[in-house]
């Protein structure tokens, strides 16, 4: 075991306790980031044999498909605070390991307005610009205010703006141009003290006339957000998954045009005048994959879009029945789909 001044760098961890898949990998090396001095002085001793580099928060959007043979940093960075108030927003400033949903029912809890439409999604603050993360109606990118960041390649920091960031449909620079590059230390948010709602998302219109709430606040959309998800995905603690496997493919009109013909019941949104997102959980069940095990993994029984491990799945299993959900969505739909978990092989 080799020290720093501040952090101690582990020789090969296992990895199964740091990823919601609960697959089981080694990392050669492994260290827990605090702060930002702390993540400077590991990256300054890195020797070449060390990398590669492997930035990990909550890891709920990771597969391990391999062994990693580098280095892997768990952000472990806390705090919380306001840095700018108006009448109207807040501006709080959050380190990057600090639970994503936590600071939801935080900020929820004191009337601040903006991701409670984004309850219970798992991981850390750090990684939620990393695929602009959404949910109900609701992308971070619209409450994203910028984020601090450490190089790794130099250990400067710097500062992303909201306009350098490229977010997209769960996407961002840092996943391509820029992937592996930074380390997420801080993220701010702006928040608003008089909220408007986001109740557009049809299941959360019904819920709120089931309970017969008619002017609702931010914590009756976050608690409604909670109870739906609950109802919907698996939770990682008893049945490992990494939520969505993959993104819904954005295809042109003519193709989602052929699928009606064929399926007169394809569900497709509009993406402006030439494209529509098509549900990849629509896809994959139609292509016969809903609720099928290989092995120790399969989709999940509910939503086909979500991959679980039963116990004891490799990550190479979990790639393995990936490519096949993929090849016979292609086969069956002419449609790619891609992956919106990140594979680590
Ligand atoms: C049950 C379930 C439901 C989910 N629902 C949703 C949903 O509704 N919407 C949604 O968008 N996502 C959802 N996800 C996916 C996941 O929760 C998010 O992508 C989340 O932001 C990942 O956070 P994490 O800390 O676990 O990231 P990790 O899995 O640890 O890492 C994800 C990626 O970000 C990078 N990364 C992590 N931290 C940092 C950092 N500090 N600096 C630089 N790079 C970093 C990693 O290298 C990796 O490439 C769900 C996952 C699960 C298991």
């Amino acid at each position: 075991m080799s020290t720093t001044s501040h952090s101690t760098v582990q020789s090969n961890v296992d990895l199964q306790p740091y990823n919601t898949l609960q697959v089981s990998a080694q990392a050669h090396r492994f260290a827990n980031i605090q702060s930002v001095n702390e993540l400077q002085d590991i990256l300054r001793d890195l020797q070449p044999k060390d990398q590669p580099v492997l930035v990990l928060g909550g890891g709920s959007n990771i597969l391990f498909a391999d062994d990693f043979d580098g280095t892997v940093l768990h952000v472990e960075i806390e705090g919380k605070e306001v840095v700018k108030e108006t009448d109207k927003h807040l501006w709080l400033e959050i380190g990057a390991g600090e639970n994503w949903h936590e600071t939801v029912r935080y900020c929820v809890e004191r009337g601040w307005g903006g991701i409670e439409n984004l309850s219970l999604i798992p991981g850390t603050v750090g990684a939620a610009p990393i695929q602009n993360i959404g949910a109900y109606g609701v992308e971070l990118e619209e409450v994203f205010e910028r984020l601090e960041a450490v190089e790794l390649e130099t250990g400067n920091s710097c500062t992303f703006e909201k306009g350098d960031c490229q977010f997209g449909y769960r996407d961002s620079i840092f996943k391509n141009e820029l992937k592996g590059q930074y380390v997420v230390t801080k993220v701010v948010l702006r928040l608003s003290k008089n909220p408007t709602i986001n109740s557009s998302y049809g299941a959360i219109q019904s819920e709120l006339e089931t309970r017969g709430i008619t002017e609702p606040d931010i914590s009756d959309i976050s608690d409604i957000v909670i109870d739906i998800r609950n109802g919907k995905l698996p939770n990682p603690q008893t049945l490992g998954n990494a939520g969505s496997f993959f993104k819904n493919p954005v295809v042109a009109n003519e193709l989602y045009q052929r699928i009606k013909e064929s399926h007169p019941g394809a569900p497709g949104y509009s993406m402006g005048a030439a494209e529509t997102k098509v549900p990849a959980g629509w896809l994959i069940e139609e292509a016969g994959w809903k609720g099928k095990t290989v092995g120790n993994a399969g989709t999940y029984k509910q939503q086909a879009l979500v991959i679980v491990n039963h116990g004891g799945a490799t990550g190479a299993e979990i790639l393995a029945l990936a490519d096949k959900i993929q090849v016979a969505v292609l086969e069956k739909f002419c449609i790619e789909l891609g992956p919106e978990v990140n594979i680590i092989d």
